[in-house]
């Protein structure tokens, strides 16, 4: 045991130290850096987000810590799991393609989306997902969305949702984990999510666990904890580890954990990213529509994004025999107008739904 982490808090004194924490090695940690000297704005200023947490502000041992226990088993309600699972937008019919969508036709609803929409939450809420969608197929209620936000809802507001909208599926609840944030932040509100997860497990949907942890002990902590509510599929939210350069280095960590929890039974989601070099495993993403509204469609055995700039310039060249391409063929226009958002949209939405299965695009006709 050590006497004291970089953190500055005595070990001996501190709630983490144990089953948590072995001591904080935590470099990048940004209450470290102000110890040093380093002045950031809203950090060293008196509103700082840190002062809770902070081991020049608070006594280590009047922190309290919400440790999960097992409640219930989650249930088993999805019918396998899509190579690609469309993220779809709630409010925008423009995202809405239910035919084109592979079997097991499977979306995924993003509750933000509706929690900034009281208009389309309360029709959401009164016809359940699946009928306020008119899909007949399985639906998943995404927790992840920004900070702000996941710290206004209460174990009762996600209880609330997910016994009205019913889906097939749902995550448990998001949570912030920041490498640069002092680990007593991000075991704070990962251990606030897991908290309530052991709760929504009782509900009558499957159990979606979302790895979240900012280093290998977390990781492993929220894999060990969803693994004795009998979780067997997980999301690892990739966006933010991409941009920063961490995918790799924490897939290892997630696959490591489910390894020695799950073991061979589990069934892992990359979330938030279109295609990696992994493409061994299912993938969930939004990219297909916002690349559509950005103008954008993916071409190619492995995906480019083109940009079509010009407002004829489209499918000339496009070998693409996906719905949306076929049907303009068949018209004879060899041109989407620019403004035709869905029919990018569905061009895009096949195209990954092909790159995720055997054979790949080239059934599409690219080569
Ligand atoms: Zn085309
Ligand atoms: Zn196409």
């Amino acid at each position: 045991m050590v006497e004291a982490g970089l953190c500055g808090r005595s070990c001996l004194s501190c709630p983490l130290h144990g089953p948590l924490c072995s001591g904080c090695d935590n470099r990048g940690c940004l209450v470290l850096a102000c110890f040093k000297g380093k002045r950031y704005t809203g950090i060293n200023a008196a509103g700082c987000i840190y002062t809770s947490v902070c081991p020049r502000k608070v006594d280590a041992r009047s922190v309290k810590l919400d440790i999960p226990l097992p409640t219930a088993k989650a249930r088993q309600r999805l019918k396998k799991t899509p190579r690609f699972i469309p993220i779809i937008k709630a409010g925008d019919r423009r995202s809405w393609f239910w035919r084109w969508v592979a079997e097991p036709r499977t979306v995924i609803v993003k509750l933000h989306d509706l929690m900034v929409s009281p208009e389309l939450s309360a029709q959401a809420e009164a016809e359940g997902l699946r009928g306020y969608l008119n899909l007949d197929g399985q639906t998943i209620v995404s927790t992840v969305m920004p900070d702000e936000a996941m710290a206004r809802l209460s174990l009762e507001d996600y209880q609330r949702y997910l016994k009205s909208l019913e889906p097939d599926a749902f995550f448990n609840p998001d949570s912030e984990t920041y490498i640069d944030d002092p680990r007593l932040y991000s075991w704070r509100s990962l251990l606030r999510s897991l908290k309530m997860t052991s709760e929504l497990a009782k509900l009558d949907a499957e159990l979606i666990g979302l790895i979240k942890g900012a280093n290998r002990e977390q990781v492993r902590y929220c894999v060990k904890t969803l693994s004795q509510l009998s979780v067997t599929k997980y999301a690892l939210p990739s966006r933010e580890l991409w941009r920063d350069g961490l995918f790799k280095e924490f897939l290892a960590y997630a696959l490591e954990a489910l390894e020695d929890y799950v073991g061979g039974r589990y069934q892992l989601i990359i979330y938030g990213r279109p295609y990696t070099w992994a493409t061994e495993y299912p993938h969930a993403s939004l990219s297909w529509f916002i690349n559509a509204q950005k103008r954008a469609c993916y071409q190619g055995t492995q995906p480019i994004i083109h940009y079509i700039l010009d407002d004829h310039l489209y499918c000339d060249e496009c070998p693409c025999n996906c719905p949306a391409c076929q049907e303009i063929k068949e018209e004879q226009v060899t041109y989407i107008r620019v403004n035709n958002v869905k029919a990018i949209a569905l061009h895009n939405l096949t195209y990954l739904q092909a790159l995720h299965s055997e054979g790949g695009t080239r059934k599409l006709g690219f080569r």
